[in-house]
């Protein structure tokens, strides 16, 4: 059997769930997510803007529109090189920019070196195992491993270098791992994740975990909701959203009324404290208060957890009948 092909594409894909990883490298295709279509757009934008500021350093910056031939990359004669295509075996990459690195560094490296444009303020892991994955497709099609990459990022257009060796090491497990995912007959195990809002195949997986009997929905947490209904992170306003928070929290206790699967839920007690000296905080500490009530009435079992150790306050079985103690 052939090697399956693995690009970027489909490795971000596996950093996000293992599941959409599969989904994309059989050959599965949907219509992007609004959502994910303004994110490229942002992040397409971005890199425009970052390729200008490049250009406006390098004179000689060389734009490789297709898959760029091989030696155009190894005869080093362009300083930086934009939207490079790479193709290395089963490995594809179209990397945002290349740049090439003409003195001993530190790093004891001379040569091609990857560059992300990233337009998050703050990097993530994410964003550095994909600099990585670029890194190690380029180590495949050149011979030689970049010791470090580049992430320009944030609207400042800061640029961090990033050592690599670490987190290539991460990426050939990972593509390992894809690549037995690939070939399997069987998709690995649904996990319904923060990705899926934008996922462009969340009504596949939803139909999917709507018809299984032993899904677990897990919810973490009651409290960081909570703050983003009453105050979405979005929307500037002058005060609370309590019709947004209401009507929320309304058809959640409403489905977690109707639920037949196993839910466990996640929430905070913060009545326990001292009261808030300002508005806010009184709201929200009243508003979390009263929404755990209404979840503990509804669940069959609630426990309280101090320093890891579990307090059960409401046991699925009611206790055994008490009798009374014979005093002599
Ligand atoms: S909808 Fe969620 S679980 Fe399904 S493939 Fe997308 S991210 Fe994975």
């Amino acid at each position: 059997m052939s090697s399956p092909i693995i690009t970027a594409e489909i490795f971000d894909a596996f950093l996000k769930c293992e599941s959409k990883a599969y989904f994309k490298s059989s050959g599965q295709i949907r219509e992007p997510d609004e959502l994910a279509n303004w994110r490229l757009e942002v992040r397409q934008e971005f890199r425009r803007s970052c390729q200008l500021r490049y250009r406006s350093i390098f004179q000689d910056a060389f734009d490789a529109s297709q898959p760029l031939p091989l030696d155009e990359v190894k005869s080093g004669k362009h300083h930086i090189l934009f939207d490079c295509g790479i193709e290395a075996g089963q490995f594809q990459s179209r990397i945002d920019a290349v740049e090439k690195v003409t003195r001993l560094s530190r790093m004891k490296y001379r040569g091609y070196i990857p560059i992300r444009f990233v337009p998050n303020e703050k990097l993530s892991r994410h964003d550095k195992l994909l600099l990585a994955f670029d890194a190690y497709t380029l180590s495949l099609a050149l011979g030689t491993t970049p010791t470090i990459g580049k992430i320009m990022h944030g609207m400042d257009q800061r640029t961090v270098t990033i050592r690599l060796a670490p987190l290539i090491s991460v990426v050939r497990l990972m593509v390992e791992k894809i690549c037995t995912q690939t070939t399997s007959p069987e998709p690995p195990q649904l996990v319904l994740n923060k990705h899926c809002i934008e996922c462009e195949f969340k009504a596949r997986c939803r139909a999917l975990a709507e018809e299984s009997t032993t899904a677990l929905i897990l919810v973490d947490c009651l409290t960081l909701w909570i703050s983003n209904c009453l105050w979405p992170p979005a929307q500037v306003v002058d005060g609370n959203d309590y019709a947004t928070w209401h009507r929320e929290r309304d058809d959640f206790l409403d489905a977690l009324a109707a639920c037949t699967g196993d839910v466990i839920i996640v929430s905070n007690e913060v009545g326990t404290g001292i009261v808030p000296n300002n508005a806010a905080s009184r709201v929200f500490r009243d508003e979390q208060g009263w929404l755990n009530q209404a979840v503990a009435a509804i669940c069959d079992e609630v426990f309280l957890v101090t320093a890891g150790l579990p307090m059960c306050l409401k046991p699925s079985q009611p206790p055994p009948a008490r009798t009374a103690t014979q005093l002599p």
